[in-house]
């Protein structure tokens, strides 16, 4: 592939990178592809953070209204200290490695939940987690929640705010959790038949050498595809994302990582991806696991 053709098939009717209010997005699974499908997208993932709980609901839509769904998860890894996401497409087996995980995962969100929680209720914030369980029923919580949160008490004056203020790393809320490495998430997304991703790899903050580093010890451990197409990446960005790609063999995918209210900046049906990423999808699903 080259990278002005892949260039010239862009269009705005994919979208592999979306979350629902199954995790931190502010649509329902069922509200996002009903936008989706209001906006001309054809392909829509769902990718929530740590759960595929939204998968048979958006599915359910996406049949109704003629949108394909592609299941989906995103998974936080540590690396070398850095929070390293992993997509992962074409999910399908359930009860194996990945729900294992999940639920580990799950379990080391409530500890530190419970901890935010206490940070913020000892600062006269009014929060306890059964009011959050309650709003955000069957939810992955997490600290866009807590943003919210803060948001509606005054303390913050938009999400990204309440992060930078309270909720991000050095700040009064900030509680670290414990990961899974880089190398349990993208085994435990091809156990459950799925492509692993690495999302967005300039939202990490490296230099180039340490994303090349990234990108060879992703391709290392598995079979899969590199986010090059993304909201708010460059034309000059894409290339050399590109072409990092190519040297490691990784196929390329897109998507706009659109979170509804919590990221009002990105927009659904705005980021361009170019057609062959679907079927580049499909094809290494099947070749993974035929
Ligand atoms: P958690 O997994 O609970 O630590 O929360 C991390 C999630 O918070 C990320 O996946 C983002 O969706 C969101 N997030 C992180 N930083 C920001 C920010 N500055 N503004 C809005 N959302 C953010
Ligand atoms: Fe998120
Ligand atoms: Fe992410
Ligand atoms: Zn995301």
């Amino acid at each position: 592939m080259i990278f002005s053709e892949l260039e010239q098939e862009k269009c705005r009717e994919i979208d592999l990178h979306t979350h629902s209010t199954a995790s931190d997005g502010t649509c329902t699974p069922t509200e996002l592809v009903e936008r989706a499908a209001s906006v001309g997208i054809r392909v829509l993932a769902l990718t929530d953070h740590d759960t595929l709980a939204g998968i048979p609901e958006a599915k359910d839509a996406g049949c109704r209204l003629g949108v394909t769904v592609v299941p989906g998860i995103e998974l936080s890894a540590n690396w070398l200290g850095t929070d390293i996401h992993v997509l992962g497409y074409h999910m399908k087996r359930d009860g194996s490695l990945i729900q294992k995980l999940l639920d580990w995962v799950q379990q080391e969100r409530i500890r530190r939940n419970e901890g935010i929680a206490a940070k913020m209720a000892a600062d006269g914030v009014d929060v306890s987690m059964s009011q959050l369980r309650q709003r955000y029923p069957g939810a992955v919580i997490g600290r866009p929640h807590f943003a919210r949160l803060l948001m509606e008490q005054g303390r913050a004056a938009s999400v990204k705010d309440a992060f930078e203020k309270w909720l991000k790393p050095g700040q009064p809320y900030y509680l670290p959790r414990t990961k899974i490495t880089l190398e349990q998430a993208a085994k435990a997304i091809s156990e459950s038949c799925g492509v692993p991703v690495l999302a967005h790899p300039l939202q990490y903050g490296f230099a180039p050498e340490k994303l090349e580093q990234l990108v060879a010890e992703f391709a290392g451990i598995a079979m899969g595809g590199m986010e090059i197409y993304y909201t708010g990446y460059t034309l000059t960005q894409r290339q050399q994302l590109f072409d990092l790609a190519q040297k490691y063999r990784l196929f390329v995918t897109g998507g706009s990582d659109f979170h509804g209210e919590n990221k009002p900046h990105i927009r659904l049906g705005e980021v361009e991806v170019p057609r062959s990423v679907e079927d580049a999808v499909r094809e290494h699903s099947k070749e993974i696991h035929p």
